[in-house]
């Protein structure tokens, strides 16, 4: 490690202590950044970086809520607005009970850079809480969004803050919080994303960060002469990003092998199929139910367990299963250095992040090392965040575009992005690295976009 990175992370540490997650992706970006500080030394000058890091706001507030037998519980929420120098924050809301600070500010600060790839004018934000929306029922799930949106409504608005789903946020959680923000604003404004169709909401928003992954990946088979075709793949999550992700490797032929939950895994060796992947879908956005089921439904498939506490220390083995492409879709560091070097070994030559910052530092330098088509998930996934960009541009014209343009323009935003790290990666000496590609051309948006604004 450069002195430059050493002595920029041992501030961000100092400053920032326990937020392990977020340190890990500020150094990613930082150890990317040198050569680009190196000719621009008016971005070190006007310490871009520094302003960087630091979040323009953070709000952390209280969640009251009643469950069905009339117990309270309280929860805690926040939400961190990163950077708003190319755009209102923008960037998703969290629930999951392992949600701090640290998470959201690794999740919002790669959020900054994702978005301005997108080549849309988006800043970035993200937020959560430490809420489990896993086995409460729909109205325990209404009450918390409703007192959660009680304090967040203040804080966000069509042209200030636009949060969208992340984990454990999908149609019906987006839902509640916008009744609620109506009930408190008296404003129906595109105020959330991945909104209910009737009501403002972009086809193709749920498909977009599952299909902007495939499509990624296909990008970089393409630049050597492969395509999906005929490709085993591995997919870890069963949630939105794995279930879309699924859809397309199917629809352009590809074979999906296995989806995922935070108990273990199904393999199923002769692909999982369009009407497979309806049954996993209803299991899991309609019935709430655990993965292992696709077992007793396809009893050729076989499950095992897994215990996603030790993933980054003992490995997920996931990543075990032979195949040529891996899709990551589940969570943070799920793929450690030996997870990659057996994804290396049984001949995997491309990974495309659905989840964000799914491969530990360690494995990222297998996969870099061994000259693995690695797209990185703020690359990778940001079709999800470019179409819900698209949402707002039609919120804004009072417009709906069909399923086809939206896929159309969804798809050229991910061969734009593709290309831009493509080619940002060559100019800066480092041919065929992606991190290096979507570090360093996300960053030149927003850092010309600083300087331009002056001290803020
Ligand atoms: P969902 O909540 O729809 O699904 C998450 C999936 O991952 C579930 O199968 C869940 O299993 C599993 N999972 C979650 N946490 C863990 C964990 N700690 N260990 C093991 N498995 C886990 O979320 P999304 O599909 O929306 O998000 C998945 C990833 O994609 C996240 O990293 C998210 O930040 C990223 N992402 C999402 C975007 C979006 O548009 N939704 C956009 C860009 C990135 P279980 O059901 O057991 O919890």
């Amino acid at each position: 490690m450069s002195t430059f990175v050493k002595d920029f992370m041992a501030d961000v540490i100092a400053k920032n202590p326990e937020q392990k997650e977020f340190h890990q992706a500020v150094q990613e970006v930082v150890e990317s950044l040198e050569t680009c500080l190196d000719r621009h030394p008016e971005f070190r000058k006007a310490k871009i970086l520094d302003r960087m890091v630091e979040p323009e706001r953070v709000v952390m507030f209280r969640v009251p809520w009643e469950d069905d037998r009339g117990e309270i519980h309280v929860n805690r929420g926040m939400r961190v607005e990163f950077n708003s120098a190319i755009g209102p924050y923008k960037g998703g809301l969290r629930f999951h009970p392992s949600v701090n600070l640290g998470i959201i500010k690794f999740l919002g600060f790669e959020q900054v850079l994702k978005n301005a790839l997108t080549t849309l004018p988006m800043g970035g934000g993200k937020g959560g809480s430490d809420f489990d929306p896993k086995g409460k029922s729909d109205r325990e799930v209404m009450r918390f969004c409703q007192s959660f949106m009680n304090e967040l409504y203040r804080h966000i608005g069509e042209y200030v803050d636009v949060p969208a789903g992340d984990i454990g946020v999908g149609g019906r959680e987006i839902g509640f919080l916008f009744g609620q923000y109506k009930k408190l604003t008296r404003k129906f404004e595109g105020v959330l994303t991945g909104k209910g169709l009737n009501w403002g909401g972009s086809l193709i928003r749920p498909e977009a960060t599952g299909y902007g992954q495939v499509y990624f990946a296909e990008e970089m088979l393409k630049s050597r002469g492969k395509s999906m075709k005929g490709m085993r793949c591995v997919v870890s999550g069963s949630g939105n990003v794995a279930q879309y992700a699924t859809e397309k490797v199917i629809q352009l032929g590809g074979k999906p092998l296995t989806v995922s939950d935070s108990n273990g895994f199904i393999v199923d060796e002769e692909g999982i199929n369009a009407e497979k992947l309806a049954f996993v879908m209803d299991l899991k956005n309609n019935k709430r139910g655990r993965i292992k089921e696709y077992t007793s439904k396809y009893p050729k498939a076989h499950f095992q367990a897994t215990d996603a506490a030790t993933f980054a220390t003992k490995g997920n083995p996931i990543w075990q299963v032979k195949c040529e492409v891996a899709l990551p879709g589940a969570t943070q560091n799920e793929i450690n250095a030996v997870d990659a070097n057996n994804l290396v070994k049984s001949g995997c030559f491309c990974v495309s992040e659905g989840a964000n910052m799914p491969t530990t530092p360690e494995g990222v330098s297998v996969f870099i090392e061994s000259k693995t088509l690695y797209g990185p998930g703020k690359a990778a996934n940001a079709g999800g965040v470019a179409t819900s960009g698209l949402e707002m541009s039609q919120n804004a014209m009072r417009l709906s575009w069909s399923r086809e343009e939206v896929d159309q323009r969804l798809h050229n935003i991910m061969i734009n992005i593709h290309e831009n790290c493509r080619k940002t990666a060559e100019a800066y000496g480092t041919p065929g690295n992606y991190v290096n590609g979507a570090n360093i051309a996300g960053f030149l948006k927003v850092a010309t976009s600083m300087l331009d604004q002056g001290l803020v």
